[in-house]
């Protein structure tokens, strides 16, 4: 006998369908699976027997064969378990299979006919609705995730005997699990985390809010303990909330890293991953054997914070670059190419000098040399991908010493959030007709059609830009956070003020990286 089943296979961030087809004859006793496949899925054929046996049937001695296809997709996993033992169930004559076109069966089995979680689930079950299945079937543990596109039909099950049951059953109706519905403008942040809770810092707060407002990347330099983290993981909390549509991104991504306890409800917090300056290539840019999603996927439509950036690998440093400017990363292995999005916000945060303290000389114990060749780990062209720089000074003892009273409290993240959500508005209307969403997207032709300034601000850049020795890049960059200065002010025009304060976030370039900058010893 002949019976197939549909399953899925994860592919990037989407699925394709998988058909599971068994043939079942009389013969040399046998079991083979065939169809491209990785080790996890060959062992499929003992895990399915042995479910099969303890859930109370006979397993025939037969000649067994399991095809997976379409053959040219490499199947790795175990989600087609399900799906092999129903086809294999039907062709043995136990169960029917005549609704197998509309299911899809995903899931792990036990030996013992248990029925285990496996990533991916809400990818494959977006991909089945999509082609028109009715049914998804999966396992109990993914069924808030399966249920999260506002998708019906999904059915939780815990044993292989609830899959005969169900199959068995001609009112699938009263198996399926509820949507999860999705709550607009459920107050999203970053836990307990709030801009309030970081006094003083009043420079360092007003940079990362320009910056996260036109959405440029930021290098946080200072002594240890000026709050450099504390900032990087409130970010998230002073970006505008989640679209429904991001939130699922996120979900897909955490649903193929494996991250299920994430996974209860919909992700309404923008993610920060702060990967430790250890991590591999493949850790942070993804890639491997079977391809995985790195920290830059995992920070999409959040914030990637790599702090003690010099401690970092410069070659795995020089990988963000291409992803940065194209906010996708392509991993190609063995004729297949994965596509995986990161379009994160870069925070990055550095000492100045190998003790920290540079350019407090009475503390910095770095000879030039050693500042010199400690600031050289990081490459112009990685500085090249950076907006705003912003140096971090200790807080003052007074900021510390008021720390009691309320009246001294920053500003909310959420006062922040709206007034971020108001410079975004801005963008939004003004890039209408443009492929660009935000200011740090602006390519030279857009800044000279967006960024236009007066003869006094002309004046002054003209200046800056002689006496700076500036590079063309350089002055777009400052042209470009000019314009978002301005529109964090609600203003259409850009004025030297604004020039002035993007100026500014480029001195620290200047001091520490240019050949002209001259570092001060004593
Ligand atoms: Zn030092």
């Amino acid at each position: 006998m002949f019976y197939r089943s549909f399953c899925a296979a994860v592919n990037g961030l989407s699925a394709q369908i998988i058909k599971a087809e068994a043939d079942v004859t009389d013969g040399l006793p046998a079991f083979h699976m065939v169809g491209y496949l990785g080790s996890e899925v060959k062992e499929a054929a003992e895990r399915v027997r042995s479910a099969i046996k303890n859930t109370g049937y006979r397993f025939p001695a037969k000649r067994i064969t399991v095809n997976l296809s379409p053959a040219d997709i490499r199947k790795e996993g175990t989600a087609f378990d399900i799906s092999v033992a129903m086809a294999l169930m039907a062709s043995f004559g136990y169960i029917k299979g005549n609704m197998f076109e509309k299911i899809i069966f995903i899931g792990e089995l036990s030996l013992d006919g248990h029925i285990n979680r496996v990533p991916g689930v809400l990818a494959m079950v977006k991909e089945a609705k999509k082609q028109g299945f009715e049914y998804c079937i999966v396992p109990k543990d993914n069924v808030k995730e399966a249920s999260l596109a506002d998708e019906r039909g999904v059915i939780g099950v815990d044993l292989l005997a609830d899959v005969v049951k169900i199959v068995m059953s001609d009112d699938y109706g009263k198996y399926t699990a509820e949507p999860v519905l999705w709550q607009a403008g459920k107050k999203s942040g970053c836990g307990d985390k709030d801009f309030s809770d970081i006094y003083g810092q009043g420079l360092l707060k007003r940079a990362a809010q320009i910056a996260v407002s036109g959405r440029h990347n930021m290098l946080i330099i200072g002594p240890p303990g000026v709050g450099k983290t504390m900032i990087a993981e409130r970010i998230p909390g002073i970006m505008p909330p989640m679209t429904k549509e991001e939130s699922i991104e996120t979900s897909v991504i955490s649903s193929i890293c494996g991250e299920y306890d994430k996974l209860n409800d919909y992700i309404y917090e923008r993610p920060v991953r702060t990967p430790h300056y250890s991590i591999s290539k493949t850790g942070l840019i993804g890639g491997g054997h079977i391809p995985k999603p790195g920290e830059i996927t995992r920070a999409h439509r959040g914030v990637l914070f790599l702090d003690e950036l010099t401690e970092f690998n410069r070659g795995v440093l020089e990988l963000l670059r291409e992803p940065l400017e194209n906010k996708k990363i392509v991993h190609t292995r063995m004729n297949r190419s994965v596509t995986y999005p990161c379009d994160f916000m870069l925070i990055a945060a550095m000492n100045p000098c190998p003790c920290g303290y540079y350019p407090n000389i009475s503390k910095c114990r770095c000879t030039p040399d050693n500042i010199r060749k400690y600031l050289g780990k990081i490459s112009h062209a990685f500085l090249d991908r950076i907006d705003i720089i912003i140096e971090a000074e200790a807080v003052e003892y007074e900021d510390i010493g008021n720390e009691a009273d309320p009246e001294n409290k920053g500003e909310s993240s959420e006062i922040i959030q709206k007034r971020v959500a108001d410079a975004e508005k801005m963008q939004k209307r003004r890039y209408k007709g443009e492929d660009i969403k935000n200011n740090a997207g602006l390519n030279a032709g857009q800044i000279k059609k967006w960024c236009g300034i007066g003869d006094e601000e002309r004046e002054f850049l003209k200046n800056v830009y002689e006496e700076w020795e500036l590079s063309a890049r350089s002055y777009y960059k400052i042209l470009k956070v000019a314009r978002t200065i301005a529109d964090f002010e609600q203003k259409e025009n850009i004025s030297l003020s604004h020039i002035q304060e993007a100026v500014f976030y480029r001195s620290a370039e200047r001091k520490l990286w240019q050949k002209g900058g001259n570092i001060i010893w004593n």
